[in-house]
């Protein structure tokens, strides 16, 4: 048999949680057609991967990257963690569809300027399709954004027309690919929509088909209720639910994980759900008056009126200007922040939990990003998996993977086996592990040989050598037909 590429003796770790083993895997054009003893293939490329472990690339099921992918289509900070496809558009900010001009409202502006949106979804997919990224992507359409599209302010629940108006263009969105809804309730901009308000929503992804992932209005001593509210709303929809970088803020919420994490396992006994987490113990968005705390840490990454306090403290600039934190923030908004405000027994029983998928989080437009941004994967590899034993190796690239790829509705991705597309990873178990830090944020991960996106081998040495990433539309979806590709661009 010839093949494009054959890849010789790796461990495989397929994705599905199953024990590791040895064998070849050969790839022709953008699937692996062949795994097992491969030793009288051909290939044009052979790809020795002896005492290294090939796990199919990670998907990075909570991103914000919508336009990172179109203007830094190189998506650094992702394929050097071996990542292969990004989920864009949560926490209910999404690029499309919306015509911003003017000041980007919070918290959109975490994706860029007014540039960085787009009037449809069609719009924004073209302009993935010809940036060409570096790896996939895959789109929710944001509550946050669809509202900045239809309405005038923000303060208040949307009227019948305005959520009229918001239901047409969200199914004109799946219509067009995008994979489901995602919701941003904490943040003052969404907050005074009405749980009926998004249920309007949910009504139209599962009717057209798709999933429901929020960021829950609540994180703190009202977490337990905000998942009812989340439950509720994904099941009088019939879609799937992600809870979104599931955690317990602030210190008097600390070890409430426990008793979501059981509600979590009830709610899944009765309806699809799961959530996503990031593995640190500490959470970064936009600097707002009402996360403001004595209590913990609070770094400033980023300010409009003073981008000199960038990678400062609050209270040393709080002190500096001889004002109390409160003030200082008002002062330095718009802006962005690291908080230091989890516990990391927290943070441990969310990421073990079987129903916890990885997602990064990160923030790359932030100058100062969260380390998530850069070191989520080979951190919960090398650190967590590794050093800690929190789970075995297996479970932890499933959790990167097939349970991902399953629940966000990528076909043949997330799994090494015969069919499947080649977007794979190839890593060093020995000496993985994160190089991003809060100090030092950008420090690209160590120990990932390579990475293949779509049989394409497109990260060497820590270099981007192919983009051969593409949009993945929803399956069902009316602009799939012409989509779903069988010809790669080359590049
Ligand atoms: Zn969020």
């Amino acid at each position: 048999m010839t093949y494009d590429t054959l890849i010789r003796r790796a461990c495989i770790v397929d994705g599905t949680g199953a024990d590791t083993y040895v064998a070849d895997i050969g790839i022709r054009g953008d699937r692996i057609v062949a795994i097992g003893d491969l030793a009288a293939g051909l290939a044009s490329q052979v790809i020795e991967a002896e005492g290294r472990y090939l796990a199919p690339g990670f998907i990075d099921v909570h991103t914000h990257d919508d336009s990172c992918a179109i203007q830094q289509p190189e998506m650094l900070p992702k394929i050097t963690q071996g990542v292969t496809t990004v989920i864009v558009g949560n926490c209910g900010i999404s690029a499309s569809p919306v015509n911003v001009t003017g000041e980007v409202p919070d918290p959109m502006n975490l994706l860029g300027e007014a540039d960085a949106f787009f009037t449809t979804f069609g719009d924004f997919a073209q302009a993935v399709d010809a940036a060409s990224p570096a790896v996939n992507v895959a789109a929710l359409i944001g509550h946050t954004t669809l509202r900045a599209a239809a309405m005038d302010r923000f303060d208040r629940t949307a009227t019948d027309s305005e959520i009229t108006t918001m239901r047409e263009s969200l199914r004109k969105a799946l219509q067009a690919g995008a994979i489901g809804l995602s919701s941003g309730l904490a943040y003052t901009n969404a907050r005074q929509s009405t749980s009926e308000e998004v249920k309007a929503l949910v009504e139209v992804v599962g009717k057209e088909g798709g999933l429901y992932a929020t960021h829950m209005r609540n994180e703190r001593e009202a977490l337990f209720e905000a998942m009812d509210e989340a439950f509720e709303t994904a099941a009088h929809g019939k879609v799937a639910l992600v809870i979104s970088h599931l955690k317990c803020a602030d210190v008097e919420n600390w070890g409430k994980t426990e008793h979501a994490i059981e509600k979590l396992e009830q709610a899944a006994a009765r309806q699809p759900c799961n959530c996503d987490c990031y593995p640190y113990a500490a959470c970064s968005t936009t600097l707002d008056l009402w996360r403001v705390s004595e209590a913990f840490d609070i770094l400033v990454t980023w300010s409009k009126p003073h981008p000199e306090m960038g990678r400062k403290l609050l209270k040393d600039i709080a002190a500096e200007w001889a004002v109390d934190l409160t003030e200082a923030a008002r002062r330095l908004m718009p802006a962005g922040a690291i908080y230091h405000n989890m516990d990391e027994a927290d943070v441990r029983r969310v990421l073990a939990h079987p129903l916890t998928m990885i997602g990064s989080d990160g923030l790359p437009s932030d100058p100062n990003p969260h380390p998530r941004l850069w070191g989520s994967f080979p951190r919960i590899i090398g650190h967590y998996c590794r050093d800690e034993g929190l789970f075995g190796l297996p479970e932890a690239i499933r959790k990167m993977t097939s349970m991902s790829a399953a629940r966000f509705g990528l076909a043949d991705r997330g799994v090494i086996r015969e069919g499947a597309f080649a977007d794979l990873t190839l890593f060093d178990f020995d000496s993985v592990r994160d190089g991003a830090s809060f100090l030092e944020p950008t420090t690209p991960a160590i120990g990932i040989e390579w990475v293949m996106v779509n049989g394409r081998l497109s990260l060497v040495d820590g270099t981007v050598k192919a983009r051969a990433g593409r949009l993945l539309r929803r399956p069902g979806s009316l602009a799939n037909a012409g989509h779903e590709p069988h010809s790669v661009p080359a590049h």
